[in-house]
């Protein structure tokens, strides 16, 4: 994906086929998984730039832990910070708990499962196979035999998707409280918002 945040919509999805899961665990296990690539880049510039977080056995392990980590003591300040989402309910939903870790797991698998089809080369099972093994199949319909323009291609049509279903997830929710359900994610009963002095208004969001 050109741009991580587009990785959103599918933790976004994600959140709402189970109660139990948890939008924030989700939200940044998608994007934890691009964290390798400026880092590879740099230090190692002209092998692969998506390798051990790009690889199942990163998913399961340090990506997991990370993505933990920063929903743990990064998220919620920041979040607050920048969209005024009460610091209270932050601190409560992002409490480390087992669907915490488990969210953090799925929405960084389900980054490197989006990743596979637009990528020439996918690091899913290394160390075992190497990357160029496994060729994003987009790559090679869209490519019309060359990895340049099937790559191209292929992020742009994945950017589209995500693109609109990022759009469809903001209308969905703009008479909502918009940056909660984006978030936080869990709708919380009208009386109890109002007994903690949280309930934000549309008005009082946009002001
Ligand atoms: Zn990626």
């Amino acid at each position: 994906m050109p741009f991580t945040p587009f990785h959103y919509p599918a933790g976004y999805i994600l959140s709402k086929t189970n109660k139990r899961l948890s939008l924030p665990g989700l939200v940044v296990g998608s994007v934890i998984p691009d964290i390798e690539v400026p880092i590879l880049r740099i230090f190692f510039p002209g092998v692969w730039d998506h390798l051990l977080f790009h690889s199942l056995l990163g998913v399961f392990t340090v990506c997991t832990l990370l993505a933990v980590v920063v929903t743990r003591f990064i998220y919620p300040p920041i979040i607050s910070l920048i969209f005024g989402v009460d610091r209270g309910e932050l601190d409560d939903v992002c409490r480390v708990t087992p669907s915490l870790i488990v969210s953090c797991m799925l929405g960084a698998l389900f980054h490197v499962l989006v990743d596979i089809p637009m990528h020439p080369f996918n690091p899913t099972l290394w160390p075992w196979v190497s990357p160029n093994e496994i060729v994003g199949p987009l790559v090679i319909i869209l490519g019309g035999g060359s990895v340049f323009w099937g790559f191209t291609r292929a992020h742009i049509l994945l950017s589209v998707i995500m693109g609109v279903l990022g759009i469809v997830i903001l209308i969905v929710n703009i008479n909502k409280n918009l940056w909660e359900e984006i978030w936080l994610g869990y709708n919380i009963p009208v009386e109890n918002h109002e007994r903690t002095g949280t309930n934000h208004s549309s008005s009082e969001i946009w002001d």
